[in-house]
């Protein structure tokens, strides 16, 4: 349900056919993981480009044509992808489906007919924010969010997106946030990317309340593969470290003589070797206990996947790019679940939830 590789299309020029020797995701290695179908990050970073104005909007509308241009590039490999029967039909030709979801809502630059606009692009979710508050909406990554919900324009932007037909994300939102939309949105709420904050306490996660109020809307929680928001105590060695090579990040990004863009990958590459040499392995035993535990609470018909490839520094170990993704089916076999449980995680449910999204439009 969420891959950053996006922003590498646009800002390394990546050709997506070949095996590339970085980064967490290509053609060759999804096919080699048995994956299908993948939604595609259209992710605005509000400090490089706005929370909103025609920068942010030209960004979102950049990542959405680089991912329309792939399909386009490479037909034989990848076709851009709308629905549930899109994604059933392309698969059934032996290729790849490629879908857009908007991380963050700004781009919709605080109009409602931005809404429609983006999903005659072809974005199929949204999230009202990501680690930055918006004006409409709390996150759960700065301090405005622990107070701010949805406001009124925020309740009618779940409803706009209601009546399209994009499903609505509550990855990175804030706690008052999440309740605000489960209690506007008359169609499935899903978050894309998250985790459980019973195991790992961290505010990126949902709470069993969250996930079973969820659940009630007929949604999903796919599950996020990033040890932060798996791993308990992770995220406090994490931010240890972060202090402790503060000055080296700084030094990269001062060192690198391209843009805003360029300056933010030379600060992540640092935090990559260092994050890999100096914090704790997880391993997909410890995505799985996630998985666990949303069925535990809600059922098998609830729970999904969300890697975050190409979006985080750190990886799991047995789980580190596109191609391992056995090892998660590996090991839910192993847990008991049965070849249609299976099914549902490995995304039955969300086709559920695409669907439903679909048919009430109509
Ligand atoms: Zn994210």
């Amino acid at each position: 349900m969420h891959a950053d590789t996006t922003q590498r299309l646009l800002d390394e020029k990546v050709d997506l056919a070949q095996r590339l020797r970085d980064g967490h995701f290509d053609s060759v290695r999804a096919r080699e993981g048995g994956l299908d179908a993948q939604f595609f990050s259209i992710w605005v970073e509000p400090e490089l480009f706005g929370g909103g104005g025609p920068k942010a909007m030209k960004r979102a509308d950049d990542q959405i044509a680089a991912v329309h241009a792939l399909a386009e590039t490479h037909p034989e490999i990848w076709q851009f992808a709308t629905s549930a029967a899109d994604i059933r039909r392309i698969v059934a030709d032996g290729k790849l489906a490629a879908l857009a979801g908007l991380e963050g809502g700004y781009a919709i630059d605080e109009k409602l007919e931005n809404v429609e606009r983006y999903y005659k692009l072809g974005a199929r979710y949204m999230s009202p924010a990501w680690s930055v508050s918006t004006s409409w909406a709390g996150s759960s990554g700065d301090g405005v969010g622990e107070k701010r919900g949805l406001n009124e324009f925020g309740k009618q932007v779940i409803r706009e997106m209601n009546r399209v037909g994009m499903m609505v994300d509550v990855s990175h939102v804030s706690d008052p946030t999440f309740w605000d939309i489960v209690n506007t949105s008359t169609k499935p709420v899903i978050a894309t990317h998250s985790g459980c904050r019973a195991i790992a306490n961290v505010p990126r996660n949902l709470t069993d309340d969250m996930i079973k109020a969820l659940a009630k809307t007929g949604g999903v929680v796919n599950v996020i593969f990033y040890p932060e928001h798996l791993e308990p105590g992770w995220s406090e060695q994490k931010k240890k470290l972060d202090a402790e090579i503060a000055p080296a990040v700084k030094r990269a990004s001062e060192e690198e003589q391209g843009d805003v863009v360029h300056k933010k990958m030379a600060r992540d590459a640092v935090r990559r070797e260092e994050y890999g040499k100096r914090l704790p392995p997880v391993t997909v035993s410890r995505l799985v206990d996630h998985i666990d535990h949303v069925v535990q609470l809600v059922g098998i018909d609830h729970v999904g996947i969300g890697s975050d490839f190409d979006g985080v520094q750190m990886t799991l170990k047995d789980l580190s790019d596109v191609s391992q993704l056995p090892n998660l089916t590996t090991e839910l076999l192993r847990r008991g679940y049965s070849e249609s449980d299976i099914d549902k995680i490995l995304g039955g449910n969300m086709l559920r939830v695409m669907e439903a999204t679909e048919a009430l439009n109509h």
